[in-house]
């Protein structure tokens, strides 16, 4: 394909959205990126300064998921659309309908009604989660030999109700609806675990980034909850991103999940390779978590669906169809640890 007709990637200043520019610009590949104020040039400075080494161009438009036809003039001449743009965001929410469900799911409509008025566009790949497949960790008891495959659908959350999760669901259902309205443009969506691994930029705002500070920081020095996770790593998120437009024949959905670990072991594969810092000393018990719950921000409810389940993911469909294989994830851990020493965030 010709590298110099851009690739549009929404919200460029995100942790996953960096990576994924990173590598076409490195590849040669000319790429359109948004942002949400494009006089605050401090949030994405670590993108101006990767385009002076690589091969590729860069160029910042202004675009906001709640303004209608706020991301047509990025499509100009694109033919293909990786929209990343949605908020990551599990606690501390006030509003859930204007902080996620509505910037994920009517900034998805808003995008895809531009493709839909750009000629130009023949495929588009959306950033969704496995929070798309399931909600709850007990999600998996209903599947066919507890694990989740791409043919589920989150059919248990709610705005009460892990409200993340329902937010990338109703983004996922609704991008599938517009698509399958037309001909014109094809679309596969990544659908990621919990994403680690280095990023590029400072910010900790990032609920992945945040995490990781929190395990080395001493947060959870007296222990965590017995809480399991999918993960995988954020390079292999972003390859992937571009293995799905780069592969034509690639399609549906794609589970990304390198292996699945319970947060404990994060912190002791972490505590070997850097001994200094403040990991988990060990797990929280059941009923005392169930017991202080609310003070820490989670419903009893959450802890009674989620502690204790064990997660499994069939990552088969992806290594297939995207022709991919995914890093070990204590390499990701590590590599993600050594980033937050060397920018002296812990
Ligand atoms: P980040 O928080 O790092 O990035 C989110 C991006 O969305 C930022 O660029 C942010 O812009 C942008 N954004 C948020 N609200 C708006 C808005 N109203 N208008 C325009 N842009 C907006 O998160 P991640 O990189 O981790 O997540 C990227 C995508 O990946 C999301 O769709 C998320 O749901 C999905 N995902 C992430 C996983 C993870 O573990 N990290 C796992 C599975 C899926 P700004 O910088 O201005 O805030």
């Amino acid at each position: 394909m010709n590298k110099l007709k851009p690739i549009l990637v929404t919200g460029g200043t995100g942790y996953i959205a960096s990576w994924i520019i990173k590598y076409l610009l490195d590849d040669g590949y000319s790429v359109n990126t948004t942002v949400r104020k494009i006089s605050d040039t401090e949030k994405y400075s670590h993108l101006t300064k990767l385009v002076k080494t690589s091969k590729g161009n860069l160029t910042f438009f202004e675009a906001d998921l709640m303004k209608k036809n706020s991301f047509l003039n990025a499509m100009k001449g694109v033919e293909i659309v990786i929209h990343t743009a949605s908020p990551f965001i599990v606690t501390n929410i006030k509003d859930v309908q204007k902080e996620l469900i509505e910037p994920a799911k009517l900034g998805t409509i808003n995008v895809l009604n531009s493709v839909n008025e750009t000629e130009s566009v023949k495929r588009v790949v959306l950033t969704s989660s496995v929070a798309a497949i399931h909600g709850d960790n007990i999600d998996i008891k209903s599947t066919k030999g507890n694990i989740f495959k791409e043919e589920y659908w989150n059919t248990t959350s709610s705005e009460k109700n892990n409200p993340y999760p329902y937010s990338k669901y109703l983004a996922e259902v609704e991008a599938w609806t517009m698509q399958k309205k037309q001909t014109r443009w094809t679309m596969t969506t990544i659908n990621p675990s919990f994403v680690f691994g280095p990023s590029l930029s400072i910010r900790t705002d990032s609920t992945s980034i945040k995490t990781m500070l929190q395990l080395g920081n001493g947060t959870f020095l007296v222990g965590v909850p017995e809480l399991y996770f999918g993960v995988v790593d954020v390079r292999d998120v972003a390859l992937a991103h571009i293995k799905a437009f780069q592969l034509e024949n690639s399609s549906g959905r794609h589970i990304l999940c390198a292996d699945s670990i319970e947060l404990f072991e994060i912190g002791k594969i972490l505590k070997k390779h850097f001994p200094k810092y403040w990991f988990p000393l060990g797990r929280v018990p059941y009923f005392l978590i169930w017991l202080v719950a609310p003070l820490l921000g989670f419903t009893r409810d959450y802890i009674e669906k989620n502690m204790g389940v064990k997660l499994a993911y069939d990552n088969s469909y992806t290594k297939k169809d995207l022709n991919f294989d995914f890093r070990n994830i204590e390499d990701t851990f590590r590599d993600h640890f050594e980033q937050l020493i060397d920018d002296k965030l812990v």
